[in-house]
């Protein structure tokens, strides 16, 4: 069984106050929701604070947006996986597309990042979709193969250790999000094609999120999805009612 998600990535966003008024407000309203485990993934700076707030990662399970491939060393500014294990961290996002496209992280190093976490006992959720003119040129569906080809080469992955989201890029932070038909497709793809690459196990196992514009009024459409198994939330997941509702939702779907 897999259990559905809801995860929140702040980006560049919040300060210290903003985030204790969030978790306040988001324990106030979320007791009840059982059908779904919860993600919060603040920037690194308010790891500590949501994890002094937050004692149990059953409450609210913690990620982090991107790591560093090596454990220690001469690598100024980075944080390793090991760093964030110890802040109380269960997930790390890796391979987002603003990561990609903004500060040009290659394949090579996603699959460097992917191994780290993996290697330090943390969950990546991998990122991987489409610009919108691949799509308009017909090739999303290689693109994305691609880049799980790439990504995913080498790794050695245990069935539940594994999340992926297809966040297709013209649908982060648009407004836009893809037809929970045009998701449903993708993710049957993504999840047929680690079928290939690992074993059915751990296709059958691995949780796979749609991410782009998720909100309130179109969450229900795509988790009624069969293989759509929650959602990576941006903008909404900002305010705590709204996270919440999104999360109830997902926990129904
Ligand atoms: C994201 O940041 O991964 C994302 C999906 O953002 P938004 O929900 O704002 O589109």
């Amino acid at each position: 069984m897999r259990k559905p998600m809801a995860v929140a990535n702040w980006k560049m966003n919040k300060n210290g106050e903003e985030t204790r008024q969030f978790l306040r407000d988001y324990m106030a309203q979320a007791s009840g929701i059982t059908g779904a485990e919860a993600v919060i993934c603040p920037p690194f700076t308010l790891l500590a604070t949501v994890q002094q707030e937050i004692g149990s990662p059953a409450a609210l399970a913690r990620g982090a947006q991107n790591c560093f491939w090596e454990d220690k060393g001469a690598y100024t500014g980075e944080i390793s996986a090991p760093m964030l294990k110890e802040l109380g961290c269960s997930y790390v996002i890796i391979g987002h597309s603003e990561r990609r496209l903004i500060m040009g992280e290659n394949d090579e190093q996603i699959n460097r990042k992917l191994k780290a976490v993996l290697q330090c006992g943390l969950v990546p959720i991998l990122c991987v979709g489409e610009t919108l003119q691949q799509r308009e040129n017909k090739a999303a569906l290689t693109v994305v193969k691609n880049q799980l080809d790439k990504n995913l080469q080498g790794l050695h992955v245990q069935p539940g250790q594994l999340v992926i989201a297809y966040e297709p890029v013209w649908a982060i932070g648009t407004g836009v999000n893809a037809s929970s038909d045009d998701a449903q497709e993708m993710i049957a793809c993504i999840r047929s094609r680690l079928r290939e690459l690992f074993n059915d196990e751990l296709a059958s196992a691995t949780r796979i999120l749609y991410g782009g514009s998720v909100r309130e009024d179109n969450a229900a459409d795509l988790m009624a999805k069969p293989d759509i198994d929650g959602a990576l939330i941006g903008g909404a997941s900002l305010e705590a009612d709204s996270f919440v509702r999104i999360a109830r939702i997902i926990a129904h779907g």
